[in-house]
């Protein structure tokens, strides 16, 4: 008897398991379709209208209550084509679980037969992997009902490219519209894990991301005569050196930093020192307090090369940061990250669930968790074939032209973890 028992408890998960991969298995000829045809049709960053449309219309179907163009951007002239989709079920907890959709202004290279038909854009980042995954998930939760309490809040997010969309949809009142999620869970593709594999990272996964543009002033003249000008390439030549003791002298060596200067723009003439020279910079961090500290030390820096130069106090550099293009760090929750890290190790396996080393990228999905209020994880799916990784060589990375999740053991790990995580949470 004793012995029945134990097998009955041991044979209980493993038999429920199996049904959950069964019902994958089911689904997965319309899973790869859709996924396929998402991939052949991308969209840009806020012009997702046909993509968000079939997302809501698929989500509808499944007996979801869905939401369309929810969001406002700062522009009151654009469509924000965000889609929130809701499932009640009893009382419990409100899982929020938001797939980006928007694509990249990439021109595909990687010769699947399901390329993108539109020139000079690609889901390049994957964001079509995501959607599928939220459509896979959807049907899995809709298909379990029986097996979970509370609500599933699924949230298509336009615009993750740009890091406008999870602010143009919190912006249009998301959470007092269709209430304030007890937890909130994404999934990325991974463009290094072997496909299907899960990655997860408690704390600090992604950084936070300001786009910053400096104007070094000077006074221009003759280029033959530097005595009666303030040089601005000379300053901003000296700005650059200056500010990558940034990084290596004021920032402590444990909390990571990137100054990056990615484009100068200066002169017309070799013969004509001109007047300014604009710097467009990103700046990335993970805690709040250094992203401040960095900011202002770089406004700090321009200023003293132009004091240091004797530039006239009108003339002093300008520095804006670009808020429409900045977003905040991606902090996974630690205790959240555990509990699902270790529900999804005990049903898809230990060796399947990796703990993954944070990134300097960005991501607007922080956003959701209003500074820290609702706890939040963003988990990755490895989209490699294990093959490729074991040869060794170069991989492409996320953004590239090249880079091909490979859509079958990526979708199934994906929409796996995903069920398994809401479940978890539901449970
Ligand atoms: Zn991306
Ligand atoms: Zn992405």
């Amino acid at each position: 008897m004793r012995r029945f028992l134990l097998a009955l408890l041991v044979a209980a998960p493993l038999s429920a398991q199996q049904s959950l991969d069964q019902m994958i298995d089911a689904e997965m000829a319309s899973l790869l379709a859709t996924y396929k045809q998402l991939h052949a049709a991308p969209e840009l960053s806020t012009q997702e209208a046909k993509t968000s449309a079939y997302l809501a219309a698929q989500l509808r179907s499944l007996g979801y209550t869905v939401a369309e163009k929810v969001g406002k951007y700062e522009d009151p002239n654009a469509t924000c084509y965000g889609v929130v989709a809701v499932m009640k079920n009893g009382a419990g907890p409100t899982v929020l679980v938001r797939s980006d959709m928007d694509a990249l202004p990439v021109t595909e290279q990687t010769g699947v037969v399901y390329a993108s038909q539109t020139a000079g854009v690609m889901h390049a980042c994957g964001h079509d992997v995501h959607i599928t995954t939220l459509l896979g998930t959807a049907k899995m939760l809709a298909q379990l009902k029986s097996k979970w309490h509370g609500t599933v809040m699924l949230v298509g997010q336009p615009a993750e490219e740009v890091v406008k969309g999870a602010e143009g949809m919190l912006r249009d009142d998301l959470y007092s519209r269709f209430g304030t999620p007890t937890y909130a869970i994404a999934i990325h593709d991974n463009a290094i894990l072997p496909a299907g594999q899960i990655g997860y990272c408690p704390g600090y996964f992604m950084a936070s991301a300001d786009s910053v543009n400096v104007t070094i002033r000077g006074l221009g003249g003759h280029g033959a005569s530097p005595q009666s000008t303030k040089d601005p390439i000379v300053m901003a030549a000296q700005f650059i050196n200056a500010l990558q003791t940034i990084v290596s002298r004021e920032d402590s060596p444990l909390d990571p930093a990137v100054v990056t200067v990615g484009a100068i723009h200066g002169g017309t003439k070799r013969n004509v020192i001109p007047d300014e020279v604009q710097l467009l910079m990103t700046v990335r961090t993970y805690k709040p307090e250094v992203r401040q500290r960095v900011l202002a030390s770089i406004e700090r820096i321009a200023k003293g090369v132009a004091t240091a130069a004797g530039v006239p106090a009108d003339r002093m550099p300008t520095m804006e940061v670009l808020k429409g293009e900045s977003t905040e760090s991606t902090f996974n929750d630690p205790a959240l990250t555990e509990r699902l890290a270790k529900a999804l190790g005990a049903s898809m396996g230990e060796k399947n669930v990796v703990k993954i080393d944070p990134l300097m990228v960005s991501e607007d999905f922080g956003r959701f968790a209003l500074g820290g209020k609702i706890p939040a994880t963003m988990l990755n799916v490895g989209a490699v074939d294990p093959a490729r990784i074991a040869a060794g060589g170069r991989l492409p990375s996320l953004h590239s032209s090249q880079f091909a999740p490979v859509p079958e053991p990526t979708l199934r790990g994906a929409v796996k973890a995903m069920t398994v995580a809401v479940m978890e949470l539901l449970r």
